[in-house]
């Protein structure tokens, strides 16, 4: 079993404060697989003044320096990545073959792609013709706190240290208390790349705790946060009192709009879009909108992949989905199964319990529900499970319209072969993203959404300015351009 009790604060290693275990869990199993521990108040305390400290000089580190830096955490990550993979596998589940590919790899993605959009930052930019003398200088808010979930551990990370360090503001990292292995190992590359004690600090601990804690603490001046709508808006009232600035990455329930003249592939794309992480990905397309005339196919396309998707342990290698992360997620998607069920929907594939033949791990059945309105709790709330709701519709506009009836907005996906359609529904879909005919966004393209799904962008050029402020400049002198 692994045991790591100690927080990064300060470029060291330091055991906390005061003592409070807290057990990690591997999902596929229920056993214990790690000891961490949780901080308090004075070890935030402590991760927030080594971060205060090395504001300045870190914010006067010429840019390309920076970028220097995080060129050599990339280089570890690289060489580290197994080791990466394996951790995001035992703490969240993730089936160790897709940790590989897409969990442990997100990281290196976005890092890259930082690295990217570095080069196009005008660090200092001018504002017009109109006014010669002025620039607009972009420069680092602060200390900043980085509040991450267990889901896709290393890919918010990444969004979100990286930026930063770049940006040149100091940060202190609270990964999410269900899956902090991942996030230990990236502060080892982050030391092992040389960046200076205080630039990155990493203190685990609770939602009430630490993450309550750096929402309200007065040298921190901006929280960017990904998790769930309810503790962005407990996040949001906490850090009202010092008036830092909050960036949200919250929820979503995706509409993917399945129109009769999609490519053959599209409902089985879907579903395992859907299914994939378990369904515990914040921009999974879990409301498929299948027009009426091809719906009845569908349905029975849609049931017969579900029940063909594997689900099992997150150590065996192969194509299956793993268990959910935890006892309560995994009795939340029960409770909303049962919703659906006694809503009226028609359940086509899975259903409620164990998958057959398994009595030991937080494993979930696919499940796909038909005849779904999109009243119904099953399509309005997130489920955060392998569950698809599948909805008819009549016209182009009606889809726009069921799409767009829900509090979230993040990503809305689009099936059709007809090019003028698609972009038409681009434009009318109102959420951060929309993705269309399986194409998945590019590197650098900003995530976020609207509504309830937050308002952050996070990843390219986007995601660095985040963490930057515009000063506004007048009477600049020309000798120093
Ligand atoms: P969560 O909100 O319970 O926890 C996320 C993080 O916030 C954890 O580190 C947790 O300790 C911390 N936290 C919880 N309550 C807090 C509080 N009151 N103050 C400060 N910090 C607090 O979410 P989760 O269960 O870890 O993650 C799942 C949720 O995240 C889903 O709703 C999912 O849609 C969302 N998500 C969104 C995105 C996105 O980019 N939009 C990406 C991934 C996950």
């Amino acid at each position: 079993m692994i045991e790591n009790r100690n927080f990064y604060i300060n470029g060291a290693w330091v055991p906390p404060v005061k003592a409070r275990d807290h057990d990690v869990i591997d999902p596929s199993t229920e056993d214990v697989c790690a000891v961490i521990s949780l901080g308090d108040q004075a070890d935030t305390d402590s991760a927030v003044a080594a971060a205060n400290a090395a504001f300045p000089g870190w914010a006067a580190t010429p840019p390309a320096e920076r970028a220097e830096y995080v060129k050599k955490i990339l280089a570890q990550y690289q060489a580290r990545s197994e080791e990466m993979a394996e951790a995001i596998s035992l703490e969240m589940g993730a089936p160790i073959d897709m940790a590989r590919s897409s969990q442990a790899t997100s990281g290196p993605w976005h890092i890259e792609g930082f690295l990217t959009a570095f080069d196009e930052i005008e660090w200092v930019r001018p504002l017009g013709s109109h006014a010669p003398d002025d620039r607009i200088a972009m420069e680092p808010i602060g200390v900043v706190g980085l509040i991450t979930p267990w889901n896709w551990p290393m890919n918010q990370v990444t969004l979100k240290v990286i930026p930063a360090l770049l940006a040149g503001c100091t940060i202190v990292l609270k990964p999410s208390e269900e899956a902090p292995l991942s996030s230990l190992l990236f502060a080892e590359f982050v030391h092992d790349a040389g960046v200076p004690p205080g630039v990155f600090n990493l203190v685990n601990g609770d939602g009430v705790g630490v993450g309550s804690q750096l929402s309200r603490h007065e040298d921190v001046a901006m929280i960017s946060f990904t998790g769930s709508t309810r503790a962005g808006k407990a996040i949001s009232a906490a850090a009202a009192e010092t008036l830092k600035l909050v960036t949200l990455e919250l929820g979503g329930k995706g509409a993917n709009v399945v129109f009769a003249d999609a490519d053959e592939k599209a409902v089985k794309r879907g579903v395992l879009h859907c299914m994939n992480n378990s369904g515990q990905s914040c921009n999974a397309p879990t409301r498929m909108l299948v027009e009426r005339s091809v719906y009845d196919q569908a349905v029975e396309t849609a049931a017969e992949v579900a029940s063909k998707v594997g689900v099992g342990p997150a150590s065996e290698t192969g194509r299956h989905i793993g268990p959910v992360v935890n006892k309560t997620q995994w009795t939340k998607i029960q409770d909303m199964i049962e919703v659906g069920m006694n809503e009226g929907a028609r359940l086509v594939a899975g259903g409620p319990g164990l998958p057959e033949g398994v009595n030991r791990g937080y494993y979930v059945r696919p499940t796909v529900f038909a005849d779904v309105r999109n009243d119904m709790r099953i399509a309005q709330e997130e489920i955060f499970g392998p569950v698809l709701s599948i909805i008819p519709f009549d016209t182009e506009e009606d889809a726009v319209q069921i799409a767009n009836d829900t509090p979230y907005g993040l990503t809305n996906y689009v099936q059709s072969q007809d090019g003028a359609k698609r972009n038409r529904m681009a434009r009318a879909l109102r959420s951060g993203m929309v993705e269309m005919n399986g194409q998945s966004r590019g590197q650098g393209a900003p995530f976020g959404g609207v509504k309830m799904s937050g308002r952050a962008r996070e990843g390219g050029v986007w995601g660095i300015e985040e963490f930057l402020e515009a000063k506004s400049i007048s009477g600049w002198s020309g000798a120093d351009d």
